[in-house]
């Protein structure tokens, strides 16, 4: 090490100085692994490099929107342009245009679409669409599933809400999530005609990884048309993950409204919510339901978003699912012969890891899975190895397109080695 050279933990004990727990995003701060998170200098790839110069191969990947890797020149060289040109006007531009019109040709059966600033604005929206649309006023979510942090889908949230040992969030009134009905994952739950909408993540990727249950989504699609419900998929991460039209393109349901983030921005901040025509009608300025965006369609979020969609072809799914395969496989492998319980939940190139002998299905099963103690050991044997997983165990594991071969068999090698020990 540098002498004078910042350390993680000099940072971390300043950070927690000044920032509520050291962090921006609860999930970063090792609650649930414990220990000193490390802080990030810079990235490229498959790589991250902590400020004491540590290297890690990095499936976090900002949770999802690393797809290509950190860093793709072409995405470096779309946003350095577009700040060249004004990082924001207030006024539309020709690249949200371009960006709409590309996701409404890969997405089936979405006509419109309207850009918002994070996954939690697009889900947030969506539902106030929903009951705007239907003049309904309950709502079905999913227990375990993460739609963002707003207060009426924030009820059994998984992802860092899971992973605080939080069951809700203090702060939310009664009221505001008087409407809001949670249901188990995997299960159709009974839908009157009092409900505006099902939200649901159509690959469940915030309780660990949980595959739908064959069956599952279609229920879900019967069951709100016969109540006149609508159906909502949030795919902030499986959009453009899964395949070029997501999941819907993946399991051959159509929602009736979309959420996506993540992967959309090509690391910069971005949600979007579109749908049919008919619904997406009932918005400002043509409707009357309200939404708005100081950043929305920000000039470098839409350049970065384009610049990563574009490189997204059919084929890059195909290595990426090749990639997710060859992961799973050889952690799965390692497991077994270790003798330790491991199971991979896979769709695609989306994947999760779960030490446990069966994959889980639901929220319950996946607690079970996730707090027996086993991630924490391992995540930091692997941190220590120089992999970095997400510092917590409700997380998916996102290959990048940038991840070789050779990076995913060191990791395997290093995984086996962390059973070891
Ligand atoms: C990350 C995530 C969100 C929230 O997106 P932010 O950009 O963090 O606000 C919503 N839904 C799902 C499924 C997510 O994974």
């Amino acid at each position: 090490m540098i002498v004078g050279m910042v350390t993680n933990r000099e940072l971390f004990e300043r950070a927690q100085r000044v920032i509520p727990g050291g962090v921006n995003s609860p999930v970063r701060s090792f609650g649930s692994v414990g220990g000193t998170p490390y802080f990030v200098a810079r990235a490229e790839g498959p790589y991250v490099w902590d400020v004491e110069g540590r290297r890690y191969i990095d499936y976090v990947q900002s949770y999802g929107p690393g797809i290509l890797g950190h860093a793709h020149p072409a995405v470096t060289e779309a946003v350095v342009e577009a700040a060249a040109n004004g990082a924001s006007y207030g006024a539309p531009t020709e690249r949200e245009v371009l960006l709409a019109e590309m996701l409404c040709d890969r997405v089936p059966g979405m006509a419109w679409s309207r850009l918002t600033s994070s996954g939690t604005e697009a889900a947030m929206a969506a539902v106030r669409l929903a009951r705007g649309a239907t003049g309904r006023n309950k709502v079905i979510k999913f227990a375990g599933c993460y739609h963002g942090h707003s207060d009426a889908l924030l009820a059994a949230g998984g992802s860092g809400v899971a992973n605080q040992g939080l069951a809700d969030s203090a702060g939310v009134t009664p009221g505001a999530v008087a409407d809001t009905v949670v249901a188990p994952y995997n299960q159709i739950p009974a839908v009157d005609d009092g409900v505006a909408a099902v939200v649901v993540e159509p690959v469940a990727a915030n309780m660990g990884v949980v595959a739908p249950a064959p069956g599952f989504l279609e229920g879900l699609r019967a069951a709100c048309d016969q109540a006149g419900a609508l159906l909502v998929f949030d795919e902030v991460i499986t959009g453009f993950r899964l395949a070029p039209g997501g999941a819907t393109e993946w399991f051959g349901v159509a929602p009736d409204l979309w959420c996506f983030g993540k992967v959309v921005g090509g690391g910069l901040p971005i949600g979007v919510f579109g749908g049919r025509a008919d619904l997406m009608e009932n918005l400002a300025p043509l409707g009357g339901v309200y939404q708005a965006g100081t950043l929305s369609g920000n000039p470098l979020a839409t350049a970065a978003g384009l610049a990563t969609l574009e490189r997204l072809t059919p084929d890059a799914y195909r290595t990426l699912a090749d990639t997710a395969t060859r992961l799973g496989d050889g952690m799965i492998a390692v497991a077994e012969a270790a003798g330790t319980a491991c199971t991979v939940a896979r769709v695609g190139a989306l994947l999760g890891v779960f030490f446990c002998d069966q994959v889980p299905c639901d929220f319950d099963q996946a607690k079970v899975a996730a707090e027996n103690g086993v991630y924490p050991r391992v995540f930091h044997a692997l941190l220590e190895a120089g992999v970095a997983f997400a510092p917590g165990p409700y997380e998916a594991l996102f290959p990048s397109l940038a991840h070789t071969d050779e990076h995913i068999d060191s990791t395997v090698e290093a995984f086996a080695a962390a059973l070891e020990k």
